[in-house]
């Protein structure tokens, strides 16, 4: 192993510069890490536009990247779980593992957790990285590095459906085709919904949507009234949906989200929009609609890798586009580019 350690460093708003830094040192519980995989994720593209995501703010350069894969290439002396070439996918946040919430097993809501790529932490879209090596999963030799690096927003995916408590016979409700919404599918009918409806403003997505197991698709447009896509969900799902998935964030579609899910359904938040947004509560109220939050994925990585190592589902069709790491900059500009074609933009680092 050369001393080579190409790596994207954010340096502000359209500023992603390639550099070299040194290779870290494993400590004890952590292995150094050859990067193979790592997907270019819509927080990604906002800190690169806007240089923040709420309160986080680019205050200072940051290694962007965190859904990830890549090679062992070396163990930290008390490492056991892993050995020197096993191929991992790499889970990005690092919790405490003793507060209350680590020890729920509800570590995604870890104060102290350190996840890459969020500012100050670094992320990882480099040739070499280390990381805890509990936070590192062994890919079977049937699932890809790229699918490995999937796993990260598979897991998000794995997470709503969870907190959604998808099973068999659901009749589910997803809003926005993104890389999210089109796992989230993935995933819905591998947990047996009977029906998936998805909706999106952009028709190449949907046919995506499709192509992966959509039972059916619904294209809105930003100026149709609320109450027309009300009644063409229904129409479409057969019913009101039990399951409300919102995967895109825009108000009017979190309204959706309440409106059309059944009374005692579940309607999951996961798309993250303007912080304040205005939602029919009275009406969730009154019909016992349950509206549950998700922050990214708590041991939800290994389901997601068991779904793709019995190949239950196929997520590389998501996989649109592939970039060296030299070509960082290319990469990025085509993952913000709104392209009807691009889903999931993939950086290959070594
Ligand atoms: P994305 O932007 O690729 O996908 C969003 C989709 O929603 C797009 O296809 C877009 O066309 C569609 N859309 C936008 N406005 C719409 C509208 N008014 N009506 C219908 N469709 C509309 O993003 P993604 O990577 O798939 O992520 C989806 C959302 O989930 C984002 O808001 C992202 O920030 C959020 N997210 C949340 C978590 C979490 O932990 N809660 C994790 C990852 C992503
Ligand atoms: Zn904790």
């Amino acid at each position: 192993m050369a001393n080579d350690n190409l790596t994207a460093i954010l340096y502000g708003i359209n500023d992603i510069r390639l550099e070299q830094t040194p290779i870290e040192e494993p400590d004890q519980d952590e292995v150094l890490i050859q990067m193979a995989c790592v997907g270019i994720c819509g927080s990604d593209v906002h800190y690169l536009v806007n240089g923040r995501i709420g309160d986080f703010v680019v205050r200072k350069p940051m290694i962007i990247g965190h859904e990830s894969s890549g090679v062992v290439v070396k163990l930290g002396k008390n490492v056991k779980n892993l050995k020197v070439g096993d191929r991992v996918a790499i889970e990005p946040g690092v919790s405490c593992r003793t507060c209350k919430f680590c020890k729920e097993g509800r570590y995604n809501l870890c104060k102290d957790m350190i996840f890459c790529a969020t500012p100050p932490v670094h992320g990882n879209l480099r040739r070499f990285y280390k990381h805890a090596a509990d936070f590192c999963f062994k890919l079977p030799d049937n699932v890809t590095l790229a699918e490995g690096a999937l796993l990260e927003p598979l897991s998000v995916g794995v997470h709503a459906c969870k907190r959604a408590n998808i099973g068999i016979s659901s009749k589910v409700l997803i809003l926005g085709a993104g890389p999210i919404g089109l796992l989230s599918l993935l995933v819905a009918k591998a947990m047996g919904a009977s029906r998936v409806v998805i909706t999106d403003l952009s028709q190449s997505r949907l046919d995506l949507a499709k192509k992966l197991g959509a039972d059916a698709t619904l294209l809105v447009k930003k100026e149709d009234a609320e109450s027309h896509i009300l009644k063409r969900i229904i129409e479409l799902v057969g019913e009101e949906p039990d399951k409300t998935i919102d995967a895109c964030g825009a108000q009017s579609m979190i309204r959706l989200a309440i409106l059309a899910t059944r009374s005692g359904g579940v309607a999951v938040l996961v798309g993250m929009g303007a912080p304040e947004v205005q939602i029919p509560l009275m009406n969730a109220l009154v019909r016992e609609v349950d509206i549950r939050g998700v922050f990214r994925y708590a041991n939800d990585y290994a389901d997601a890798l068991n779904l793709l190592a019995t190949e239950k589902i196929d997520v590389k069709p998501l996989i649109t586009h592939n970039y060296k790491l030299e070509d960082t900059v290319q990469a990025f500009e085509t993952s913000k580019s709104g392209q009807a074609d691009v889903v999931k933009v993939m950086i290959h680092c070594n």
